[in-house]
């Protein structure tokens, strides 16, 4: 099998035992003689996937079965967007969102349908390129809401606000199970599976669930939070085959020792290719320019001399080096590195940066 340096933001690069199991269980799951693809979502063999994959999950994140609950559902991180409000924030309730990115723009315009929005604090002046520290919040709010890390730009909580008793939810699509830090201080995590967790295709929504008895019943069926939790995220045909995956890419995760060599790798990847880029400060612009608020995930820069991105990005294919450009709403450049990308393609990325500033300074 080849492997080059997978740097999409997502879908994106997976552990390879990960990837020999899924190919595995295409075949065959449990000596069944069935294929995941092909197997009940109501019979024992998939029942037992399903839950190794919510138990393994709470136990990397080290959250409680007893105060937690998983649920795996469809629609991307985007459904959460608007699902969020509609099971949790009444027409005349508040809730606080902190803007920092495209995607809590889109998570902003969603809530503002179902109830009022109070945007708590906002980089926008600055193009995205820190986070807010001091916030605006609403006494009595229903929740606060913030992106743990902004994958489009850059940017990545490091220490979260204290909210004064009002739940804390978060959309953690970029940063799931990559960092070491206290997931119980949240009281409602989403995440599309796509980037750090699996394939695309599951999303995954870990609650605690005393939080989730406040959901309102005043909804349509399929897109209640209490649906899904009292059906045990088997009300209807859950994507097995996703959440297969899902829960294979949290055992590697625990096989590795768990968050904190996570937190670990991830830092040392991070580091090799941002003092690259500061080792020429002439020539290439990291995005985000306080240092504390860089992501560990998505580091994003630019070449300061734009007339050499095009010649930047063919020569980084030509080294084996896919998913560099950077989104569409900010240009640039982008190197994803989430926990299943090698320390290695970090190395030969920081030693590309350097010939190519050499070359062209
Ligand atoms: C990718 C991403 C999304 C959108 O996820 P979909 O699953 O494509 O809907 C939302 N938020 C963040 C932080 C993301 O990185």
């Amino acid at each position: 099998m080849r492997r080059i340096y997978n740097f999409s933001a997502g879908p994106a690069i997976l552990p390879v035992p990960v990837l020999e199991a899924a190919s595995q269980a295409v075949l065959e799951i449990n000596g069944s003689g069935m294929s995941i693809l092909e197997v009940s979502h109501r019979g024992k063999d998939y029942e037992a996937i399903h839950q190794d994959a919510k138990e393994r999950l709470l136990r990397v994140l080290e959250l409680s079965a007893e105060e937690y609950t998983v649920l795996f559902l469809g629609g991307g991180a985007s459904l959460q967007f608007a699902m969020l409000p509609m099971n949790l924030l009444g027409k005349e309730d508040t809730a606080d969102y902190v803007h920092t990115g495209e995607w809590s723009k889109k998570a902003i315009g969603e809530a503002k349908r179902f109830g009022k929005v109070n945007v708590a604090a906002s980089s926008e002046d600055s193009k995205f390129s820190y986070i807010p520290k001091e916030l605006n919040l609403t006494a009595g709010a229903k929740y606060v809401h913030l992106t743990t890390n902004n994958t489009i730009e850059g940017t990545e909580w490091k220490q979260f606000p204290d909210t004064n008793g009002v739940p804390l939810v978060v959309d953690a699509s970029s940063d799931i199970m990559a960092r070491n830090i206290d997931y119980s201080r949240f009281d409602l995590i989403y995440a599309g599976a796509q980037k750090n967790a699996g394939p695309a295709g599951v999303t995954l929504v870990i609650a605690r669930k005393s939080y989730l008895e406040t959901a309102t019943d005043d909804i349509s069926t399929i897109l209640s939070y209490k649906t899904h939790a009292k059906g045990d995220s088997l009300y209807n045909t859950p994507p097995a085959f996703p959440i297969f995956v899902v829960g294979q890419v949290a055992k590697w995760v625990e096989e590795q020792g768990g968050l904190a060599v996570m937190q670990k790798r991830n830092e040392e990847k991070a580091s090799v290719l941002y003092s690259a880029l500061e080792a020429h400060p002439d020539f290439y612009e990291p995005a985000v320019t306080v240092e504390e608020d860089r992501s560990l995930m998505n580091v994003t820069f630019r070449i300061k001399n734009a007339d050499l991105d095009k010649a930047f990005l063919a020569g980084s294919i030509e080294r084996e080096m896919d998913g560099l450009k950077g989104h569409r709403a900010v240009g640039g450049f982008r190197a994803s590195i989430y926990n299943a990308f090698p320390k290695a393609g970090c190395e030969a990325l920081a030693e590309y940066l350097h010939e190519f500033a050499a070359k062209n300074a």
